[in-house]
């Protein structure tokens, strides 16, 4: 330690992908993080376990079942942990004074009401819910601004975005630049055919080459729909627009993103495809902590390809620029028919490339409306789901 204090961590989504990233992280440095809450959908046992270990004050659980499961676990083990469930705790903890950083790492739109509790609140927001951003990043942004939150990107290629933009006193600016490019590895379906896409079964889709990550983000990744939510959140993390975002598909995933400046200066981020890179970033930023990530090794990887991306086998990356330039509810609308889309695929009710339909028409039949305040955004996410589910239902031709 360096004269600092010791930071108190909430997880929203501790089981998941990126949850266990971080708390890895953290357990490597017991002396400058400690965990204040922690909070998971499922997974009771492991949430015991990681209470165990990390001994948090309070837990939220997903269902009132699940959080009576969890109290009776930690009593048998004399652990005083303060366990509820439901949104509204996720919201309190979120929220918690006795937190200064939280961490959203919790998947889809459920993750947007605690994660714009925690920039209310004023927190070090460390952002993995790329989700709320692409739902309300204006309302989301403003609320961080005025609270004095600080977000801090921790999806690799933001994060590599951050790192290679100049550095303020409370953040990074634009000042200069001329391109952001946004790299994308382009998935396991990457040089699959139209007539191999047709045909192509969720655990095919979910087996991601580079990164070990969550099942919807696998789905977003196999169809590139998580670049293009990915454009949408770069808009709203740097107030860039749409247009200055280049997608390069980079197979290796070893350039997390890059910086063109006026001057023809490029500045990369690169690293191991590890999220506990950015997340020791996110955490411990302007300082560096280490992560856990083994060096890179350039004899190792010997080469860097870099090609175009094609938005004919993958039109979900052309509609999500299309709904930022729309604006309003259009990018809550995409994203709403998206998780409907990739829940419909992997429990095998709709084929591949259904997916893009879905999101396609879903966005076709639906009032885009000025995104003003919450009860806008989330009542276009309401109807953009009835409208994607009864296109799931009906086979969508
Ligand atoms: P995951 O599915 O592995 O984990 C999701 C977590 O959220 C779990 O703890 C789960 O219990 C919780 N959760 C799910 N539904 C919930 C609900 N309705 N209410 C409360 N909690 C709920 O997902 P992940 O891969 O860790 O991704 C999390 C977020 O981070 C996503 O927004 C994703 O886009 C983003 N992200 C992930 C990666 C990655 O490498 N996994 C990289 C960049 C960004
Ligand atoms: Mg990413």
């Amino acid at each position: 330690m360096t004269g600092e204090r010791t930071r108190s961590i909430c997880v929203l989504g501790s089981t998941g992908s990126i949850g266990k990233s971080t708390l890895d992280v953290i357990s490597r440095h017991p002396d400058r993080y400690s965990v204040f809450a922690l909070s998971a959908f499922s997974k009771i046992d492991e949430l015991f376990d990681q209470c165990v270990q990390f001994q948090p004050q309070y837990v939220v659980a997903g269902t009132e079942e699940g959080a009576e499961k969890l109290r009776k676990k930690c009593q048998q083990q004399a652990l005083s942990v303060n366990v509820s469930c439901g949104a509204q705790a996720l919201d309190t903890i979120a929220a918690d004074p006795r937190a200064d950083t939280v961490v959203a790492a919790i998947v889809g739109a459920a993750g947007l009401m605690s994660t714009l509790a925690a920039a209310r609140a004023g927190k070090r927001l460390l952002l993995a819910n790329k989700e709320s951003l692409v739902m309300s990043g204006s309302l989301l942004m403003q609320a961080a601004n005025e609270a004095g939150a600080l977000i801090m990107p921790v999806d690799s290629e933001h994060n590599a975005i951050f790192q290679s933009l100049p550095a303020t006193q409370t953040g990074v600016s634009t000042a200069g630049i001329e391109k952001i490019l946004l790299t994308a590895s382009g998935g396991p379906l990457r040089q699959c055919t139209v007539e191999q896409l047709r045909v192509v079964s969720p655990q095919q889709a979910l087996k991601h080459p580079n990164w070990s990550m969550g099942p919807k983000i696998s789905i977003d990744s196999a169809t590139m729909m998580n670049k293009g939510l990915e454009v949408i959140e770069a808009c709203q993390l740097f107030a860039v627009d749409v247009d200055d975002i280049e997608v390069i598909v980079h197979p290796e995933s070893i350039v997390h993103s890059m910086v063109r400046y006026r001057d023809g200066s490029v500045i990369a981020q690169m690293g191991q495809p590890d999220m506990r890179t950015p997340i020791a970033h996110a955490l411990a930023w302007p300082m560096r902590i280490d992560s856990g990530v083994s060096a890179l090794d350039f004899f190792k990887v010997s080469a860097l390809h870099f090609e175009k991306p094609d938005v004919v086998r993958f039109p979900l990356l052309r509609l999500a620029y299309e709904s930022q330039r729309m604006g309003g509810t259009a990018p809550a609308v995409l994203n709403a028919a998206n998780e409907i889309a990739v829940e419909a695929f992997l429990s095998e009710r709709v084929a591949f490339l259904q997916l893009f339909k879905i999101v396609e028409q879903t966005l076709e039949q639906s009032k885009i409306s000025p995104a003003s305040d919450l009860r806008t955004i989330i009542d276009a996410d309401n109807n953009a789901r009835d409208i994607a589910r009864r296109l799931v239902e009906t086979g969508c031709a």
